[in-house]
């Protein structure tokens, strides 16, 4: 299998790029910001629970995002690998993942940590906001709010991986091209 975790800060590009590289590398994509807007539009309990925390721009609980994840991993068994965007975005998630993984004999092949600085960041998510109808891409302090949460709790999940050896640092700067080839640069060389 081949495991990515495609890594960086909100509005990284991390949703944008993984749409592209699902179809290079017949992979399943997990996204577990997607999932969680599926349970608020279908309303279920754990919508209900998630919204409050997602609007405000805080994370929701580990053990949401993890069973969530380890659903997905049993409903998808046969799959030729997974794309995780925007999980794990704790330690606690990360190592949650491995373990999740390694009791099914897998592993993450690799991360690929997007680098886009702040400013640019805000101003991408501001414009996505007039388009994607996402409450928390409307409002400059929600935003703020995000990258803080990142800042504190997801950066320190790129050295979960970096001493495992298994960290990619990707310029998140340039076309939505460039950038997919650096990520398929990266991804090539690992899997070979
Ligand atoms: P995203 O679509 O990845 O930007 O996620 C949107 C929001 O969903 C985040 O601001 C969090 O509130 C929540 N969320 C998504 N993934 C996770 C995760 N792995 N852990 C905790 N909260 C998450």
């Amino acid at each position: 299998m081949l495991n990515l975790v495609l890594f960086g800060p909100p509005g990284a590009g991390k949703g944008t790029q993984s749409e592209r590289l699902i179809e290079q590398y017949k992979l399943v994509h997990l996204s577990t910001g997607d999932m969680l807007r599926s349970e608020i539009n279908q309303q279920t309990e754990l919508g209900l629970r998630a919204r409050k925390l997602m609007d405000e721009g805080q994370l929701v609980p580990d053990e949401v995002v993890i069973g969530i994840i380890e659903n997905q991993l049993d409903n998808n068994a046969s799959a030729a690998g997974f794309i995780f965007d925007g999980f794990p975005r704790t330690v606690a998630q990360a190592s949650a993942l491995d373990q999740a993984l390694s009791a099914r004999n897998e592993a993450i092949t690799a991360m690929l940590a997007l680098q886009v600085p702040e400013e640019e960041l805000i101003k991408r998510l501001l414009e996505r906001g007039k388009e994607s109808g996402r409450s928390d891409d409307q409002d400059e302090s929600i935003i703020r709010n995000r990258i803080q949460e990142y800042e504190n709790k997801t950066a320190p999940v790129a050295q979960h991986y970096e001493q495992q050896g298994k960290l990619h640092t990707i310029n998140g700067l340039g076309s939505i091209e460039d950038i997919y080839q650096r990520l398929t640069n990266a991804i090539d060389a690992v899997k070979a």
